[in-house]
């Protein structure tokens, strides 16, 4: 059995496990949210709760620890942005960001055979995702492709191949990579879950309803997210239509979108009111993990601030590094910078006035710190060093108010 997928722009709609519409835009699946009330959340762990919403429901292992993610706030971030923040910690993932979400749902419903006859699972990553598909293949004992770009660092591969998937580095481009293994994938029996697709979009969605949820029966004024292939913001924006859909909120929170200004794609095309989000020449960035220059889901994301009332708006790196500081020393949180894009968009809607200083927005903090946190550039330059025969001297002149 599959599920019906249908496309955002044309409507058009097929039950073949595909990732693209015949006129080229993204699929997602066709979900009746029917009169879905969150009265009806289950006591599934995390994301599992919306399981009514949802394709397929809680598989065994490492899935329940999918979601469930904390939502904090902080009054000198309050301070920092000039408005009431909410910052939901996606970096409590097994593998420290939202991928998890899309990895559970799609490795779940591949294993409960809803995307057809499949012998593995595959992805094409730069990072995150390579790592949150391997760990919860891992779990459900499927064999998985991950195929990264060549230049990845070895550090970085190093973290993903211990989930021991095959991962094989690809010379050529990288968009083309992507939606090759889209179309190719299938004839050899592998499911890519690449960063847009359907299954991982469905399960990604599951963010935006957290949030929901938590501000109910309220409704958040707006939610702030990294972007980059377009995934996980197609997936905040398909709850929020089937929220809207079923009565769930009253009113749909703008969208709102962050890229790192060396590669700004979909901040290029919201800026220029264009209709499409066309590919451009990145440069780099320290928020390597949203340096997407050729979107799948671009135009899409694109849709989903517009009709929302949301924007997409682009941050510099010395802009990205202050608020990936402040997140750690005035919040004790450790974001990787892609992550910090998030409050440092804040701060730029604010003072432009896109949002108001009694707004309660919800920065989405999608993936941990802790993963380089030598390489983040937040460390103190200067590091004491103290013979222990010192440490009492060290230790009253630590306390000493007179400096
Ligand atoms: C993947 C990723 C993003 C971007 O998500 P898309 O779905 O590709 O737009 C943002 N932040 C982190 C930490 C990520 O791993
Ligand atoms: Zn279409």
């Amino acid at each position: 059995m599959t599920h019906t997928r249908v496309c955002y722009d044309c409507g058009a709609r097929t039950t073949a496990p595909a990732a693209r519409c015949d006129c080229g835009e993204p699929l997602w699946l066709d979900t009746d949210p029917g009169t879905f009330d969150w009265d009806d959340v289950s006591d599934e762990p995390g994301m599992w709760r919306y399981e009514s919403l949802l394709p397929v429901s809680r598989p065994a292992g490492l899935s329940a620890a999918a979601g469930g993610t904390p939502m904090v706030s902080d009054a000198s971030i309050d301070a920092v942005a000039g408005t009431n923040v909410h910052l939901k910690l996606e970096g409590e993932h097994p593998t420290g960001s939202f991928k998890d979400r899309g990895s559970a749902l799609g490795i779940a419903a591949v294993a409960r055979g809803l995307a057809g006859d499949v012998s593995a699972v595959g992805t094409v990553s730069h990072g995150n995702m390579a790592m949150s598909t391997a760990a919860f293949a891992a779990a459900a004992d499927l064999p998985c492709l991950v195929l990264v770009p060549d230049d990845i660092p070895p550090e970085r591969l190093d973290v993903i191949d211990q989930f021991d998937p095959t991962s094989v580095t690809v010379a050529g481009d990288y968009g083309r990579l992507y939606e090759q293994t889209l179309e190719r994938g299938p004839d050899h029996g592998i499911v890519f879950l690449n960063s847009d697709v359907p299954l991982r979009v469905e399960g990604q969605k599951t963010t935006a309803l957290e949030i929901c949820e938590a501000f109910a029966p309220d409704t958040p004024d707006a939610l702030v997210m990294p972007v980059s292939s377009g995934g996980h913001a197609s997936g905040a924006w398909k709850a929020l239509r089937e929220l809207s859909e079923a009565g769930a909120i009253d009113r749909i929170p703008a969208l709102y979108f962050v890229q790192a200004a060396a590669c700004s794609p979909i901040a290029d095309a919201f800026e220029a009111d264009a209709d499409e989000v066309t590919r451009v020449v990145g440069g780099e960035t320290i928020a390597y993990s949203i340096a997407n220059p050729d979107p799948p889901s671009g135009t899409r994301a694109l849709r989903a601030a517009r009709e929302t009332g949301g924007a997409v708006v682009a941050v510099d790196d010395d802009a990205i590094r202050t608020a990936q500081r402040a997140l750690a020393v005035d919040a004790g949180i450790t974001v990787e910078p892609s992550s910090a894009t998030a409050l440092a968009g804040i701060q730029q809607l604010v003072e432009r006035g896109d949002i108001d200083s009694d707004d309660h927005v919800t920065a989405v903090l999608t993936g941990t710190g802790l993963k380089e946190a030598s390489a983040s550039g937040t460390r103190s330059p200067s590091t004491d060093h103290v013979e222990l025969a010192n440490l009492e001297d060290y230790l009253t002149g630590f306390t000493s108010t007179d400096d």
